[in-house]
């Protein structure tokens, strides 16, 4: 079954087109700056020899219509069109608040739904939304699944998902911890207990996901049970560009003391913060650089990011009260040696003792590199977000078509 993987954005739209059974993506690419005098559209494809193609594209795009119209053109004219046949379409929805707690069917009730929780994620719920509205009149005939990056953590019991705050916040306003990078979390779980050779039940895991954004998350037999995002993306650990965990009454004494307003905290908040709030920079290869040439600014970044991430292994390793292993995947997560070995530095009481050599490999695929004969493993496990929400919307259609027979 090929299903078209949606995640559509505010200003961009990334797509691909996958092989369910094997995960080859046959076609796939993104839109970028949607509703700028120019728009980039980078589109790939495989040829009929199995070769990988790709073009690229300019032009004023001004909205998600428009870029759906321009990324079936460039299907259509790269030859791709006999690909571009999908039996299924899955769609990334960012926040599915308490109600969608696994993958949905899209109908016009679902929609409608999905339009009342647009206030939980006023940046990424709307853009979903649009992508959906335009699938739906593009592919009338195309099943279309809702895949929520908030449903794995939908496990979590109350005392940890509840804030200790008035419980009218939470019952009139819905204010609890939802988690983020769902479909992530599960992914890599999944992954490592197959390279375990061991079932999910069997398990306890930390997963750290460390892209631009980052979470943690506690998972035992195979269900969430804490994770460090809460009522949004900014809680938790150090990110980019976001600040993670910090005092509430911060903004409150900010406000008084400068009269800054609640959208310019929003603001530095998410986009001020974190690496770049310490050091100027968001991207991790870039700290480290300026840290290896004497940057005191960023080594402290980088000292906080993996002090903070060290925290959350000790907190969900409590939580747990057994580890069997824990996952790295991200970008940083996947690809950097130094901040896999310095978060997990001091640990080694706790079972966690890192093998220097084995964490310097650059190998493809699932890898371990604990020290021989440490009880905990540490895996390095490649997130793949497109092929779990493709094998999740698969599972909703497969589930549904079951539950439909007589
Ligand atoms: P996104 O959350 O946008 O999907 P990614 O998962 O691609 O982001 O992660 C982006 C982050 O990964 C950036 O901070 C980037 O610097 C970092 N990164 C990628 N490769 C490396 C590397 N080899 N060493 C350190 N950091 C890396």
């Amino acid at each position: 079954m090929n299903i078209l993987v949606i995640n559509s954005g505010s200003s961009s739209i990334k797509y691909r087109i996958l092989d369910v059974a094997d995960g080859t993506v046959l076609t796939g690419g993104s839109l970028e700056r949607i509703g700028e005098p120019e728009s980039r559209l980078i589109h790939h494809w495989q040829d009929p020899a199995g070769g990988r193609q790709e073009t690229t594209r300019r032009a004023p795009v001004a909205d998600h219509a428009q870029a759906f119209e321009m990324i079936v053109t460039v299907m259509r004219e790269s030859g791709a069109s006999a690909q571009f046949a999908p039996d299924a379409i899955g769609h990334r929805v960012v926040h599915g608040g308490e109600r969608f707690r696994a993958p949905t069917l899209i109908d016009a009730e679902v929609v409608e739904a999905l339009r009342t929780m647009c206030a939980l994620a006023p940046l990424h719920n709307p853009p979903n939304l649009t992508g959906i509205e335009v699938c739906l009149a593009q592919f009338p005939q195309v099943p279309q699944v809702a895949v929520f990056d908030t449903a794995f953590h939908q496990t979590l019991p109350a005392k940890a998902f509840r804030y200790a705050v008035p419980d009218a916040w939470y019952q009139g306003h819905h204010v609890r911890r939802y988690g983020f990078h769902g479909t992530s979390h599960a992914w890599v779980a999944r992954q490592a207990a197959a390279w375990l050779q061991q079932s999910p039940e069997s398990l306890r895991l930390i997963t750290l996901h460390l892209g631009n954004g980052a979470s943690a998350a506690a998972i035992e037999a195979g269900r969430c049970i804490d994770t460090s995002m809460g009522f949004t993306p900014l809680e938790g650990l150090m990110m980019g560009t976001r600040s993670g965990d910090i005092d509430p009454a911060i903004l409150v004494y900010l406000n008084r003391e400068t009269g800054i307003d609640l959208e310019d905290l929003d603001y530095q908040l998410n986009q001020e913060s974190g690496l770049k709030g310490i050091c100027g920079v968001n991207d991790m290869r870039e700290a480290q650089r300026l840290a290896a040439n004497g940057d005191e600014r960023a080594r402290l970044a980088i000292d906080m990011y993996c002090y903070r991430i060290r925290k959350y292994i000790g907190a969900y390793y409590a939580v747990l009260g057994h580890l069997d292993a824990l996952v790295f995947t991200a970008g940083i997560g996947e690809n950097s040696p130094a901040i896999r070995g310095q978060s997990c530095a001091g640990l080694e009481r706790f079972g966690i003792r890192i093998d220097d050599a084995r964490n310097a490999q650059a190998a493809a695929g699932v890898f371990e590199i604990q020290a021989k004969d440490a009880p905990v493993r540490v895996l390095v496990v490649p997130t793949n977000e497109e092929l779990e929400i493709a094998r999740q919307t698969h599972a909703c259609l497969m589930l549904r078509h079951q539950g439909a027979k007589p």
